[in-house]
């Protein structure tokens, strides 16, 4: 919803592994890790990143989702969009109390067939990564006063409704400092 109002390339790091060729040596790479519900290496995610990046080179705005999940990604992100003049905007947290997101998991189980959805040991290994070495990316955008957090619990329509709003409010904030230059 958010990329088709606002025109932004969508890049999910989990579904770019998850769709890559079954037989290669990446896939199976990282099939290794995400099944455990551990994180990919930096190296790899990065390189990742920055290929799927390159195919939209002209677009107005990405969402990057699930990545940068730790803060040496988060480093990679800002040098690589500083060599092409950008730079992040803003880090929208989701956030969602721990027994939330269990629940949500189990139920997607049922229809992701995703293995690391449906064992609630890797579950809790996914969460406790996070707290690890994904919640120190927030403090990262927070010491660049880039970090906004938003209520995670509600429906679809109402979590679309209120990050839209706050992309829109960015986009406005966005265009009157460019309008000022
Ligand atoms: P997701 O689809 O975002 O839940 O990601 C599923 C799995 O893919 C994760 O548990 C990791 O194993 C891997 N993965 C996705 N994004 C990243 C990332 N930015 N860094 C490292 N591993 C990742």
């Amino acid at each position: 919803r958010l990329k088709e109002k606002y025109d932004l390339v969508h890049i999910s790091t989990g579904d770019v592994f998850r769709a890559l060729d079954p037989k290669s040596e990446l896939a199976v790479l990282a099939k290794s890790y995400a099944d455990k519900g551990n994180l990919v290496p930096d190296n790899v995610t990065i390189q990742i990143l920055e290929g799927e990046v390159s195919k939209h080179p002209n677009a107005l705005g990405v969402i990057y989702d699930g990545f940068p999940r730790t803060t040496g990604q988060a480093e990679a992100l800002d040098k690589f969009l500083s060599s092409k003049e950008t730079a992040v905007t803003t880090m929208i947290s989701l956030v969602v109390p721990e027994d939330e997101l269990k629940t949500r998991l189990i139920a997607r189980a049922e229809v992701s067939g995703r293995a690391d959805d449906a064992n609630p040991e890797i579950i809790q290994n996914r969460i406790n990564t996070y707290k690890n070495s994904t919640a120190p990316v927030a403090e990262f955008y927070k010491a660049q006063d880039k970090l906004i957090e938003i209520d995670g619990v509600g429906s679809i329509e109402e979590m679309a409704s209120a990050l839209s709003d706050r992309i829109g409010e960015l986009s406005i904030e966005i265009a009157g400092s460019l309008a000022s230059l």
